[in-house]
């Protein structure tokens, strides 16, 4: 997995046309900052938008305006205006980008990571679906947390929304929150779909 990056929103090097840097008084304000992997980081670079541009993970919840494509390539969910910021987003820092991609390279390899957890999740999904059952939801949960990923897996199990459940607030059952921090109040609280928010 790529190690993290602390990502400035508005980018910390840009500079304007009298080489200025046009951000320096967002450099070091907490709420410029943005957890992102190094290859997001790095793709993202000096890039700026405007602010009606793309959605951001801190602005709005983009388990509502994207979802889980083929091979594990994420792309917009809805058809309606939105659907453009969403993909702002993922071309901001390159989410779309995989081999045929014009502008993929070699060395970014988020898309075969998460084709390998994707991958992972459809296995769990059948075995899942031919013996249900509250065991299966543990190794579930086992394996969400271990290899991360909490978009592919919430989109996978979209039939079952008790594990949905158990992705978002953990199972005391289980003993497991694999993804503490996720944010209750962004999802329904009958079937765990994610709000728009
Ligand atoms: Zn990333």
């Amino acid at each position: 997995m790529a190690c993290l990056n602390v990502d400035h929103v508005r980018p910390k090097g840009l500079k304007d046309a009298q080489g200025k840097l046009r951000y320096e008084h967002l450099i070091y304000r907490w709420d410029n900052f943005l957890l992102a992997c190094v290859n997001c980081n790095s793709i993202k670079s000096k890039k700026d938008f405007t602010d009606d541009g793309p959605f951001l993970p801190h602005t709005h919840n983009l388990l509502f305006h994207v979802e889980l494509g083929p091979n594990g390539v994420p792309r917009p969910r809805r058809s309606d205006k939105a659907a453009n910021k969403a993909k702002a987003f993922l071309e901001l820092v390159g989410l779309d980008r995989h081999p045929g991609h014009p502008r993929h390279t070699p060395a970014d390899d988020r898309w075969a990571d998460r084709m390998r957890v994707a991958e992972i999740a459809q296995r769990q999904l059948k075995h899942y679906a031919s013996q249900k059952g509250v065991p299966r939801l543990g190794t579930i949960l086992d394996l969400a947390g271990s290899n991360g990923y909490f978009d592919i897996w919430f989109s996978v199990f979209a039939e079952f929304p008790e594990v949905r459940r158990a992705l978002v607030e953990g199972s005391t059952r289980q003993g497991l929150n694999v993804f503490p921090g996720t944010r209750r109040a962004a999802f329904a609280q009958a079937d765990c779909e994610p709000l728009d928010r």
